[in-house]
């Protein structure tokens, strides 16, 4: 019953993070807790499947826990694995995969060890939420499930910078009285401080507000004064209640419009709206094991590459013979697409970078190029459409390339293409999210008995 107390044994974790208890068959989940802690838990609330429970006390530590080196980790909704070694995170993700394509798909396959890099400082991307507090702005990340804002003074997985570009804003917003968004009342400017970096260490700043306000300027002039490492300062405009980021407009007050960064040994624009990875480092190593895996051949495949954001994948992929057409649903990530194309030397007449659903991707593939050789897929956590599964199986490209940021929907998808004749032998995790509970995956799918 709730506030109760239980001693559990965390014999797993869930890849959210929490461990999970067990007493006579009913499941607990503890959050901060580690594989092999026996402790004593208050149960916060109880359902017929399962319980939330609070860890209270630690009988038996697990040996993978280490002392968290972030002040604000237990309520911060960023991390989950701060807790617990670095190495022990690795092997619950690799598991994480694995127990996926177990249950959910019932299939099974190689995990590879995860593929893993620098697990600090890795994030080249924010995106503050801002809220009004007693008439004072603050700004920091969402506790775990909930919409209260953690302040923080410095987070342990990205530039300093990025925190102190942040608490200037909200000073700055108190002064000029562009007060941060209340989500409640739904009164307030300042709604996300959303600031990508690239490896030369310049910024993209974009505010997005509730409206338009006359002293947004003079905030962005002072930030760029005092960062001079700002190279340009966007306004995205999200009237709306709901907890998207951002609305449908962005327009330049300072600066420039895209951020340009390296990748692969090419150069990349990148405007405030489109996808870009948010760990360049372990993207680049998760694009050269793609490229790997691609067969292509020498006179040149036609490379389809769905959901392709700025383009990244496939001309990080792709040969200057090989035919590359890219599909993605946000307008500005094409024409950075295209821009990327351009600027990295690819030929037009072998570059196609169409803005639209992913559906239509092999269609409009075919119209240009002729049917498809190779397809890559990296859809959003929700997976892909059964819709863009029959396309893709119906085009019979030699292989599919699914990177996948979340294991469950990957593995249901795979389960799909098996049933269509396409399997795979092994999944590589690679860990682009370290002390998150997130971790991304390659699987390369053949047709059985394809001859390449
Ligand atoms: N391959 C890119 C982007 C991957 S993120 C990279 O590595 O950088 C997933 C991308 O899918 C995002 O850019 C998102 O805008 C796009 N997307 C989401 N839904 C889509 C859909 N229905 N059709 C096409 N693209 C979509």
């Amino acid at each position: 019953m709730k506030n109760d107390i239980v001693t559990l044994e965390i014999t797993d974790i869930t890849p959210e993070g929490y461990g999970v208890g067990r007493i006579d068959g009913k499941v607990f989940f503890v959050a901060d807790t580690a594989v092999g802690d026996i402790c004593e838990c208050i149960i916060l609330k109880e359902l017929k499947s399962h319980s939330f429970a609070k860890l209270v006390n630690i009988l038996t530590p697990s040996r993978d826990r280490i002392e968290s080196d972030c002040a604000v980790s237990k309520r911060c909704g960023g991390c989950v694995f701060r807790h617990i070694s670095y190495d022990a995170e690795l092997e619950l993700k690799k598991n994480t995969v694995k127990q996926a394509f177990s249950r959910i798909a019932g299939i099974d396959i190689k995990v590879n060890d995860v593929v893993s890099g620098n697990p600090e400082r890795y994030r080249n991307k924010v995106q503050y939420p801002f809220s009004c507090e007693n008439g004072i702005t603050q700004f920091g990340y969402y506790a775990r499930r909930s919409h209260r804002i953690v302040s923080h003074s410095s987070c342990p997985l990205q530039d300093i910078v990025f925190t102190e570009i942040a608490s200037y804003c909200a000073e700055l917003c108190d002064k000029l009285h562009i007060t941060g968004y209340n989500e409640s009342s739904g009164k307030g400017i300042v709604r996300h401080a959303v600031m990508r970096k690239n490896r030369k260490g310049e910024i993209l700043l974009c505010l997005v507000v509730a409206e338009k306000h006359r002293k947004l300027s003079i905030l962005a002039e002072e930030i760029a004064k005092k960062f001079p490492q700002i190279i340009g300062i966007h306004i995205n405009i999200n009237k709306k209640r709901d907890n998207v980021i951002f609305g449908d407009e962005t327009y330049r007050l300072l600066g420039v419009n895209t951020l340009t960064d390296s990748l692969c040994g090419k150069t990349f624009e990148i405007s405030p709206r489109a996808f870009y990875q948010v760990n360049a480092d372990m993207a680049e190593k998760l694009y050269s094991h793609a490229s790997t895996l691609a067969n292509r051949k020498e006179d040149g495949s036609i490379i389809l590459d769905l959901y392709c954001g700025a383009g990244t994948i496939g001309l990080c992929l792709a040969n200057d013979s090989d035919k590359l057409c890219g599909v993605e649903i946000i307008d500005a990530a094409i024409e950075n697409a295209k821009i990327n194309a351009r600027q990295n030397g690819r030929s037009e007449e072998n570059t196609l970078f169409v803005c639209g659903d992913a559906s239509v991707g092999v269609e409009e593939c075919k119209r240009r190029f002729g049917k498809p050789d190779i397809i890559i897929v990296d859809p959003p956590r929700k997976g892909l459409d059964t819709a863009v599964i029959e396309t893709v199986v119906k085009a019979s490209p030699e292989q599919v390339i699914y990177i996948s940021c979340d294991p469950a929907t990957l593995a249901r998808d795979c389960a799909v293409f098996a049933e269509s004749g396409y399997f795979a032998d092994s999944a590589t995790p690679f860990d682009l999210f370290p002390r998150t509970g997130h971790v991304e995956t390659v699987v390369l799918l053949e047709r059985a008995g394809s001859t390449i």
